[in-house]
């Protein structure tokens, strides 16, 4: 590092667990790119004043995560299309001087469901467990992906309403209880699981009844800790295809580092950092 070492970094609270810095920063070196990384612990009173340091201090862009991908978007001169439309940012590129916000984990997920099981988009009946703000950010992508349809079921049902109201204008989408799982169920051919439920340290939790999973689908979810929650060991003892969470991880981090960079990010090297960081 020297004078002229450029900052890139992540803003959320906390950001202890994070794996980005590890990711990232092992990007930068694998490319011979003279920048680091750095994790900022920023309270949400704090977000403005954090945003307008990082204009000040000319940071080439950073990540937002939780809880601040929602109320960044006020402090930023542009938000990308995508990223208006789920309602959340989760990469900021600073280009001249114009702070502009992207969200990479919707596409983020596609790379790495698609990488990873060669699924054909086309076609699938999609039942999405969970409407927070991961939830929007995978709806969206599959919705623009081309699913024939998407049914979504959260605890809360108002918020399972409001996300299929607003796919709507692009796929076939509906909100169902908990209580009518049972009848969607049997025609999902991808079952999507963006709840927190099942997250270490809660891992015997699982958010649908395991009697309900068939060989016809795939089971995919966004829990990377642990890799294999129980809904997805459950998937797999009946026959169905499993996709954990950790490449989305990965995939979101690597389209930041090309928003940030302009150039192909080393996909390898940085599923090499995760999985050493993940140990
Ligand atoms: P969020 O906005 O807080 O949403 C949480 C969702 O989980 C809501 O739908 C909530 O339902 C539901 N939920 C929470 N506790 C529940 C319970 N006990 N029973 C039933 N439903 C419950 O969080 P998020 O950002 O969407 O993240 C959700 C999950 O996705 C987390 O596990 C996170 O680790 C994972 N994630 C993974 C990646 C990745 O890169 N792999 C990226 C983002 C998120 P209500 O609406 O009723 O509260």
């Amino acid at each position: 590092m020297d004078a002229g070492t450029g900052v890139v970094g992540l803003i959320g609270h906390p950001v202890g667990h994070s794996k980005s810095p590890e990711m990232i920063n092992r990007a930068f070196r694998a490319c011979g790119l003279p920048f680091v990384y750095l994790a900022f612990d920023v309270p949400p009173s704090e977000l403005g004043t954090a945003v307008s340091g990082m204009r000040a201090l000319g940071f080439r862009g950073w990540n937002v995560t939780i809880p601040h991908k929602v109320a960044v978007l006020e402090y930023l001169d542009e938000v990308e299309e995508t990223a208006r439309e789920i309602g959340a940012v989760n990469t900021v590129v600073s280009r001249d001087g114009r702070l502009i916000g992207y969200n990479t984990d919707s596409e983020g997920y596609l790379r790495s469901l698609v990488d990873e099981t060669g699924l054909e988009l086309a076609g699938q009946k999609v039942l999405i467990l969970g409407a927070g703000g991961a939830a929007r950010a995978v709806a969206h992508a599959l919705a623009v992906a081309g699913v024939e349809s998407i049914t979504i079921a959260n605890r809360t049902r108002e918020k399972a309403e409001r996300l299929a109201e607003s796919l709507s204008r692009k796929v076939d989408a509906r909100a169902v209880s908990l209580s009518e799982l049972e009848r969607v169920v049997g025609e999902t051919t991808l079952l999507l699981q963006t709840t927190s439920v099942g997250m270490y340290p809660e891992t015997e939790a699982i958010p649908i009844d395991p009697s309900l999973l068939h060989d016809r689908m795939t089971v995919s979810d966004l829990i990377y800790r642990p890799r294999k929650t129980l809904l997805l060991r459950e998937a797999e003892a009946r026959g169905a295809r499993i996709h954990g969470g950790l490449g989305m991880l990965l995939h979101q981090a690597a389209l930041a580092f090309e928003k940030w960079m302009g150039k192909p990010a080393p996909v390898d090297v940085m599923r090499e950092a995760l999985e050493e960081a993940m140990k």
